[in-house]
């Protein structure tokens, strides 16, 4: 059974082929699959609206089931941004520096208590007979008042869970709590319940 990974990024395919490939599944590329996702346009509203566009249309290409997740960071501090803008905060050719530095910057007069944040990862996956899963994750924690560590990516190093800096926990302790571990935990979850009751998967 085949599935297609709606993202060109090599470290989600790698992740969403361990949790997969126990179930049977090949999970292939938009690249493996002959297909380009360049001209999908995520305009959707939340998490979850910009990964049904991406799995829809990976699946509407190919004629195989697809999966897409999107992710972000939202600061209560500043209404929830940068949300589903995460990886564009800060304009083109900010990287993940500019990107912390900026929210350090807007929260610098910002008290203890206020400086909550979380990370949300959405899963969705569509199958050609129109039917799909959605699933949500969340991690809950603050912003910290200077960057700390370098694991991890982008915001991570500015993004206390329980006092620590998510840039000082390994991939394996961060796994274990973060949105994403959270969101692929529910949505193999759900797949299995899905397969399970759907002949067509047998
Ligand atoms: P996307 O899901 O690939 O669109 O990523 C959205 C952006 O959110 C990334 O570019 C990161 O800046 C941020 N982000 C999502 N998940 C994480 C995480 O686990 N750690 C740090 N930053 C994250």
């Amino acid at each position: 059974m085949r599935f297609i990974i709606a993202t060109n990024n090599s470290k989600k395919l790698v992740e969403l082929e361990r949790i997969l490939a126990p179930l049977g599944i090949d999970a292939v590329s938009p690249k493996e699959a002959g297909i380009s996702l360049n001209d999908v346009e995520e305009n959707g509203a939340t998490f979850l609206e910009n990964s049904f566009i991406k799995a829809e249309a990976a699946c509407s290409k190919t004629g195989l089931p697809a999966i897409a997740d999107d992710s972000g960071i939202c600061v209560d501090a500043l209404g929830g941004e940068p949300g589903i803008y995460s990886a564009r905060f800060g304009g083109e050719g900010a990287d993940d520096n500019d990107k912390n530095n900026l929210i350090l910057e807007r929260l610098k007069n910002t008290e203890d208590k206020d400086r909550t944040a979380h990370y949300t990862c959405a899963i969705t996956c569509v199958f050609p007979d129109g039917n799909k899963i959605q699933v949500e994750g969340k991690c809950f924690g603050e912003i910290a008042y200077a960057a700390d560590g370098d694991g991890g990516f982008g915001y991570d190093p500015i993004f206390l869970y329980n006092g620590i800096s998510f840039g000082n926990f390994s991939a394996e302790e961060k796994d274990k709590v973060s949105h994403r571990g959270n969101a692929l935990r529910m949505f193999k979850a759900e797949l299995i319940k899905y397969l399970e009751g759907n002949n067509a998967y047998k």
